[in-house]
């Protein structure tokens, strides 16, 4: 049994929950009508991307200036109305998730937090339409940075402030199912976590250098065994 300080930080799209539909639809309209951009990702990464990043791609395709502050906040907005209305469709929360949260409540040297390339508003919207919102008391988030691998940072910053305490580094866990979320794990040289409920197998993730995979949170057990041994 491990009880240093331990930090999970949990990703939130195809880790979580699937947003369903509304969540791309959200995107559509805010690009199309708050940025005059072109209402298409197709040649545009959206898997682990952030939204500032996303909003940089599509001005860099579309040759529209990136928009100021006031603006940016419009398109935030605009998606969030989508994705607020929405989501109650086909959104899901995924297998074990809300199991997984209650089991690491009843450890107390175990912190969690959210790092999501989803706006600290979105990322609000998708975690309280299941629920699953308080079991988390900080974030970083992809209006704060482009860069995963910077959130990852700051992640751990806020942690280490709402906790007055430090966490080793090999005993934080990033927790996602893309492999921009291992690759931003790896850059901080903390433990990166696969979940292959989004579009990547555990074999593709495990190339990226996830430190331990698994198929989904349904035997959520296993997962909280391997926090509290040493991996
Ligand atoms: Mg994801």
């Amino acid at each position: 049994m491990n009880n240093k300080p331990s930090l999970i930080l949990f990703d939130i799209d195809r880790t979580l929950i699937i947003a369903g539909k509304g969540g791309i639809k959200g995107l559509k309209i805010a690009v199309k009508k708050v940025l005059g951009g072109r209402p298409d990702f197709g040649d545009i990464n959206l898997h682990g991307a952030t939204f500032l990043q996303i909003v940089k791609d599509v001005c860099a395709r579309d040759q529209i200036s990136f928009p100021d502050q006031k603006k940016l906040k419009d398109f935030y907005d605009c998606f969030d109305k989508v994705l607020q209305a929405e989501i109650g469709n086909d959104g899901v929360i995924l297998p074990g998730v809300k199991d997984l949260l209650i089991e690491l409540e009843r450890f107390p040297n175990i912190t969690k937090g959210i790092i999501t390339g989803n706006t600290a508003s979105g990322s609000d919207i998708k975690l309280k339409a299941f629920g699953i919102d308080s079991f988390f008391q900080f974030g970083a988030f992809g209006d704060e940075d482009a860069i995963r691998a910077n959130l990852v940072r700051l992640a751990i910053k806020k942690a280490e402030n709402v906790n007055h305490k430090k966490f080793d580094k090999d005993r934080i866990f990033v927790v996602g199912d893309t492999p921009a979320d291992i690759e931003a794990a790896k850059a901080n040289n903390v433990l990166a976590v696969g979940v292959a409920t989004g579009h990547y197998s555990k074999a593709v993730l495990k190339d990226c250098g996830a430190d331990i995979t698994y198929n989904d949170f349904a035997d959520y057990h296993k997962f909280v065994d391997s926090i509290n041994s040493q991996i």
